[in-house]
């Protein structure tokens, strides 16, 4: 059965198509820079494999229906296609940033679904409008297709509010729905489930701390297979030091620049977004030019790296006494599957944690996973590659009736 997955952005589509007989993938593709003149559409069909086939197509774009119609010609193109006709696609996964309070679970979009979606514009307003628009066009391009909303903050739905709720009025919670959703909810599911796997265990038996270390960086603590904390908020602002995000700070620091500095809230919240974390700090927001920086004794690119992983120890601190019991801690994302330097510094002095890294295995290459804990460790350490798409797919395959 054929399952197509679209993540669509403000300016881009990301798709794949996947046989989920046996969860290969078909086609992958991204859309880029739709609304300009010179728009990229690239498609790899059979992605990975010795029969690889990369095709690029620059032109103007106009809007996602456009993109998501060239899409489809190459799709069931006759010599370059892999099916027929659309029809071949039984059903079509959306990755949607925020579901809100609404989503607990990947939903078929209905018309009130979708409505759903809309009213947590709010929350998301660059990510849900761009979701929608892919939504729209998919119903239209692929009717014989059934649709499923899969949500980004979905997973963290199982926060108690304990640990889900700020200690503001509580009325601001009633009335407008503040409170910490979390976000990357898809991959930190994919890891768990991938983790409990190669554990040989059921996922609800695992206790497991997951640190999703990309661009945006997040980690959730997962009890029994779900989540029970995680580091991203109301926003993808919170938590860890990211590329260009500041992750925790005082909120204070809000009125102290307005007053000290004049500074307005766009000004402040564009800076902590956009101008801080990794790159506000010392220039650079990808860890491979940091590494490179600091290896020629560039002094701030290594007070970045110190501090991105003193954060993350910290937090595998608090979760761990939330969790009381861990069986593993699970690396994922550009960074954490990637970086054999920044996981070696982040497990490093976790004895007392019961956390022993194995530094030859660290430094391995593998395709999907790999263990990275000594034999003497008791918490187990694993690299898992996420894959958001081939969740979704999952979940979206699971949903249709
Ligand atoms: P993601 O958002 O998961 O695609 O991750 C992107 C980030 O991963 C980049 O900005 C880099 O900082 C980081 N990254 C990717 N590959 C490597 C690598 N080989 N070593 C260190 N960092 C990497």
């Amino acid at each position: 059965m054929k399952i197509l997955v679209i993540n669509s952005g403000s300016s881009s589509i990301k798709y794949q198509l996947l046989d989920m007989d046996t969860e290969n993938i078909l086609v992958s593709g991204l859309v880029e820079r739709i609304g300009e003149e010179k728009a990229v559409l690239t498609s790899k069909i059979n992605p990975g494999n010795e029969t690889e086939k990369i095709i690029k197509i620059q032109t103007a774009i106009a809007d996602h229906k456009s993109g998501m119609k060239k899409v489809v010609s190459l799709l069931v193109d006759k010599d370059n296609g892999v099916i027929s006709n659309t029809s071949e696609i039984r059903g079509v996964g959306h990755r949607v940033v925020h579901g809100g309070e609404f989503f607990h679970e990947p939903a078929p979009l209905t018309d009130k679904v979708i409505k759903g979606i809309e009213a947590n514009v709010p929350l998301a307003p660059l990510h849900n409008p761009a979701n929608l628009d892919g939504i729209h066009v998919a119903r239209e391009l692929f009717p014989a297709a059934q649709q499923v909303a899969v949500f980004d903050t979905a997973f963290h739905q199982s926060m108690p509010p304990h640990a889900f709720l700020y200690a503001i009025p509580y009325k601001l919670y009633e009335q407008d729905r503040i409170r910490r959703y979390g976000f990357h909810g898809t991959s930190h599911k994919f890891v768990a489930g991938e983790c409990a796997r190669h554990l040989d265990r059921p996922l609800e038996q695992c206790n497991l701390i997951t640190i999703h270390l990309g661009n945006g960086c997040s980690m959730a603590a997962v009890k029994e297979g779900r989540s029970v904390d995680t580091s991203l908020g109301m926003t993808p602002l919170e938590g860890l030091i990211m590329g260009t995000r500041s992750g925790d700070i005082d909120p204070a620091l809000h009125a102290i620049l307005h007053r000290s500095r004049g500074m307005n809230i766009e000004e402040i919240d564009a800076m902590l977004n956009r101008q801080s974390g990794l790159k506000g700090l010392c220039g650079m927001n990808d860890m491979r030019d940091i590494h490179a920086a600091r290896r020629n004794g560039d002094k701030m690119a290594q007070l970045a790296f110190d501090m991105f992983v003193y954060r993350i120890k910290k937090y595998i601190g608090q979760y761990f006494a939330v969790l009381g019991r861990v069986d593993a801690l699970v690396f994922t994302a550009g960074i954490g599957e990637n970086d054999s330097e920044t996981r070696r510094a982040v497990l490093s002095g976790l004895k007392a944690l019961h956390i022993i890294i194995d530094s030859r295995a660290n430094e391995k290459s593998y395709v999907d996973w790999m263990r990275i804990s000594d034999s003497k460790s008791r918490v187990e350490v694993l690299v898992i590659r996420t894959n958001e798409e081939l969740e979704i797919a999952r979940q979206t395959l699971k949903t249709l009736t």
